[in-house]
């Protein structure tokens, strides 16, 4: 079977920077299991994976545009450090979720922690970023209804919800 849309797929890869440094992969934790065609994952990747079936290896490399976007500074911003409360220590590195204007989560990243002044970078932290993706594909079988209304797969041992 093909991987199309409303298909689920499942996956084991490496994804290394342009260096050949690793950013992730899925190893230690077991596969990856998303639903393909519902935008699961970066559309480079997704795109790529269209017509591929079980047992298949491909290598992909992803420029930021179809990955997670270019870096857009305006998204560096100062904040008050009174917006951390509760954390001992604020430094440069350390990660937050926050909730953006459209109520989603998302990751921002402080820049920089002088006096009462954080300047954080809510672009996410692989904008900007070339992707190179080692994959190969496991498993492809059709989605069930429950999954296509969900909009994700339901990979195994996955709580009812
Ligand atoms: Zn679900």
């Amino acid at each position: 079977m093909q991987i199309a849309d409303e298909r689920v797929v499942t996956l084991d890869y490496k994804l290394t920077d342009k260096d050949g440094r690793v950013i992730d992969e899925s190893g230690g934790r077991g596969d990856f299991v998303y639903l393909h065609g519902a935008r699961n994952i970066i559309p480079g990747l997704e795109n790529a994976l269209t017509g591929q079936k079980a047992g298949d290896t491909l290598e992909v490399t992803i420029s930021p545009e179809e990955g997670y976007g270019e870096r857009d500074e305006r998204l560096l911003q100062p904040v008050p450090r009174s917006m951390f409360e509760g954390i001992d220590e604020v430094a440069p590195g350390m990660q937050f979720q926050a909730q953006g204007p459209d109520g989603q989560q998302h990751v921002v990243t402080v820049v920089s922690a002088e006096g009462d002044e954080v300047v954080i970078d809510g672009n996410h932290p692989l904008a900007g970023v070339e992707l190179h993706f080692d994959v190969k594909v496991i498993d492809v079988r059709p989605a069930t209804s429950e999954e296509l209304e969900h909009g994700h797969a339901h990979a195994p041992g996955t709580p009812a919800h």
